[in-house]
């Protein structure tokens, strides 16, 4: 069978509909036409009865070839038109228009370790599915998650990634609560990427994934702990 070019829209049933926190929820669609490397993301577009469209992007959260299908998880912003919709108004049995997978910030088992991931709020989104990609085709590779969120409650898909760093050889969590806790106010720093360059080695890929700020930051804190600047990608959801 043909394969769907990444670049065409085609229609999307969503299948489930499940909260990940109180602003995140997860949405399972149909698997895509195109398989996807672990990092992509896909377009999203929604067309008013009057014709008015938007169009967004969101990462792509499962592993590729997940039997369950395409998952998104999408945060709700305030007065946010897309999200705004995924939150209030979307139902299992909805068809959206989708297209891809899209981007080069995306990591497959072939590519091999150490992988550093650095993510900040729902910049978690891809990062998972590397994390889910690696324990499925590649347990062997190291790989560490910084993950920067503002409360564990906030923390998408904490419950799998602690399980996960507790149970898989090779697969390190750090959790920094930057509103919650003694880290309180505390944000990722040099100290913190140096120790997980101590705890990882000295990463082959590293992916850094978040709002605009949090990804230029970041970005500079990996160059000056000596960090190849060609092996770290960015991804950079907006504000
Ligand atoms: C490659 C890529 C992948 C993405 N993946 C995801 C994902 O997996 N999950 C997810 O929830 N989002 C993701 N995003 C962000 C997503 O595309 C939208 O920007 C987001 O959902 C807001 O759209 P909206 O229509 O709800 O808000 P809009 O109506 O566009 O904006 C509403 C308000 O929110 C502000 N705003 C817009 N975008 C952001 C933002 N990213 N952060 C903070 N404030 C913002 C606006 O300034 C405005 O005040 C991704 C973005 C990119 C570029």
């Amino acid at each position: 069978m043909a394969e769907a070019a990444p670049s065409r829209w085609r229609d999307a049933t969503i299948r489930a509909i499940t909260p990940a926190t109180p602003r995140v929820k997860s949405f399972r669609f149909d698997a895509l036409g195109a398989p996807h490397r672990a990092g992509q993301h896909v377009d999203v577009r929604l067309t008013a009865p009057d014709g008015y469209q938007a169009q967004r992007s969101y990462s792509i959260a499962s592993a590729p070839g997940d039997p369950r299908g395409l998952e998104l998880m999408i945060e709700r912003l305030e007065g946010g038109e897309v999200s705004g919709f995924f939150d209030a108004i979307a139902e299992v049995g909805d068809t959206i228009e989708i297209r891809g997978p899209i981007g080069s910030f995306a990591w497959e088992a072939g590519d091999g370790g150490p992988v550093l991931l650095i993510g900040g709020g729902s910049g978690v989104v891809p990062l998972l599915a590397m994390v889910r990609e690696r324990a499925l085709r590649a347990p062997q590779v190291p790989m560490l998650l910084l993950y920067s969120v503002r409360t564990a409650a906030e923390a998408i898909a904490r419950g799998e990634l602690t399980a996960r760093s507790r149970d898989e050889t090779g697969f390190d969590l750090t959790l920094l609560l930057t509103r919650e806790g003694p880290t309180t106010g505390r944000r990722i720093d040099r100290v913190m990427i140096d120790t997980a360059i101590e705890c990882l080695g000295m990463p082959r890929h590293s992916f850094v994934c978040g709002s605009n700020a949090f990804v230029g930051t970041v970005a500079d804190l990996l160059v000056d702990a000596g960090v190849r600047p060609a092996t770290i990608r960015t991804e950079r959801f907006g504000e």
